[in-house]
């Protein structure tokens, strides 16, 4: 069976050599997130050239997600790598600190007016709100602080002010020097931290297109205030990532249940993809096997109707970033079997506005009630295919295409499995027998099984899908075959 739900895997020290990367695309990663929080350019398209020499060679697709920073605020370094805070003991943030100089007294940060930001009684909170540091007192570039829930404090830790409304803009200096590297590296998405607005989106695409480069822009959801403007937000965006990390540290943990779901649900009536992210295989960085726990938050995303679940530190950084994807690929593949995840109720009741997105519908629809066996959409952006992996389905949906950009972006969409086609048809029974012919050959068809075609009269432009067509596999007209 073909697993639905996407795979997201960030990549990081535990998956550096060419041997491990192998391993986990073979394993399932569908798309890899460069995490630009860390490394430098030259690190990133390295890394780039290696997942892509991998995928080539394990022969599946797999699209690159760059992420950028954005105005996190995060500690500096420890001269011994990390320290170990505990209740009661007094800690500084020190802004004008030297980058390396951390110890247990004092760390540096990287937003250098974070002093002016916060004042005593405040609550800061560290590593996705594992620590908390209540402020003291402020003096100078100094914030005093005493912990009030100690831990282990390593480099590079998110900082987070409880109750949101730090001021820094979206795109950093930094993120823009980095989105010209994103575009050197020619991602297929590229994502951006702490939008609050829909210009911040609407900026962040202007600067990836002005740098030459192409890829669909994920907001990432981690701000209160961004909930107060979610659908102008989605809809700037070509989809979302619910990073459950910082928004959970925002809004309260016990929010993030409701707000994941409207998220999806939300996203998913724009036609637009989701990610869910953050901790959801978290133990896995030391274990070999998921908590219960795990098994549910996975599965439960997936029925919420995500596009995809991402992998953090348990790919970069965790000692078992194989067994994480064979994890999540089994507790996906059994999900994906129940109803919930597999009829559909979406859209039953809208006017659709476009004619592909009607003959995406009408496919779905009798995929979902007639017994085939696929779906072939022959598709040049990939926007029929995206339509269609809206609707809740069993049935394996293959986007055929000619065009990378297309392949990239369907990494990502639920149900569908992209193709790249290398050769142009200009007749529609050389289209539909080829097509066919291709799939039988890689044993997702045989003879006998219903197929469902969809494409376009003109075949070659955008958005042009008009045309469905049911066909039996082993006898269907052949090229030169009149009607
Ligand atoms: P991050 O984003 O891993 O870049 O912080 C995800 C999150 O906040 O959940
Ligand atoms: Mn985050």
């Amino acid at each position: 069976m073909l697993r639905r739900t996407k795979i997201v895997a960030t990549l990081g020290p535990a998956t550096n050599d060419a041997e491990t990367l192998e391993a986990i695309i073979a394993a399932g990663v569908d798309v890899v997130r460069l995490n630009f929080s860390h490394g430098v350019a030259d690190d990133h398209i390295q890394r780039a050239n290696l997942v892509r020499e991998s995928a080539k060679k394990v022969g599946r697709n797999v699209s690159i997600l760059v992420d950028l920073q954005g105005p996190k605020i995060r500690t500096e370094k420890f001269v011994d790598g990390s320290v170990t805070l505990n209740e009661g003991d007094a800690f500084i943030l020190d802004a004008s600190l030297d980058t390396n100089a951390g110890t247990h007294e004092h760390v540096g940060v990287t937003y250098k007016t974070l002093p002016e930001d916060v004042k005593k009684g405040d609550m800061l909170l560290l590593d996705d709100g594992r620590l908390e540091l209540e402020v003291t007192k402020v003096e100078g570039s100094k914030i005093h602080t005493r912990v009030a829930i100690g831990g282990v404090l390593s480099n590079n830790k998110g900082i987070n002010l409880r109750g949101g409304g730090l001021s820094a803009p979206a795109i950093t200096e930094k993120d823009r020097k980095d989105i010209l590297t994103a575009a050197k590296i020619g991602c297929d998405y590229l994502a951006i931290s702490f939008p609050r607005s829909p210009d911040d989106v609407k900026q962040a695409r202007s600067l990836l297109q002005e740098a030459g480069g192409n890829g669909g822009i994920i907001s990432k959801i981690e701000r209160y205030e961004a909930l107060e403007v979610i659908d102008d937000i989605i809809k700037t965006s070509d989809g979302i990532m619910i990073a459950r990390g910082d928004l959970g540290v925002e809004i309260g943990d016990a929010e993030l249940p409701a707000v994941q779901k409207r998220l999806i649900t939300a996203a998913r009536d724009h036609n637009r993809v989701v990610i869910t992210a953050t901790q959801m295989m978290e133990s896995m960085i030391q274990n070999p096997i998921p908590t219960r726990a795990e098994v549910f938050d996975v599965a439960n995303a997936v029925l919420d109707g995500t596009d995809a679940v991402m992998l953090s530190a348990e790919t970069a950084a965790g000692k078992h970033p194989v067994k994480v994807i064979e994890a999540v690929t089994r507790v996906c593949l059994r999900v994906e079997k129940e109803p919930e995840a597999t009829t559909s109720s979406h859209r039953l009741n809208t006017r659709f506005e476009r004619v592909d997105e009607t003959i995406a519908m009408s496919a779905m629809y009798a995929a979902n009630h007639l017994h085939v066996k696929a779906i072939i959409a022959l598709t040049e952006s990939g926007s029929t295919a995206m339509a269609m992996s809206r609707i809740s389905s069993s049935i394996p949906i293959f986007a055929l295409t000619r065009h990378d950009q297309a392949i990239g972006r369907a990494c990502l969409y639920r149900g569908i499995h992209p193709i790249k086609l290398k050769e142009f048809f200009s007749d529609h029974a050389t289209a539909n027998s080829t097509a066919v012919a291709l799939l039988k050959k890689e044993e997702h068809l045989e003879d006998g099984d219903l197929v469902i075609i969809t494409k376009g009269d003109l075949m070659g432009s955008h958005g042009a899908t008009n045309a469905m067509k049911i066909v039996e596999v082993g006898n269907m007209a052949e090229p030169g075959d009149t009607a």
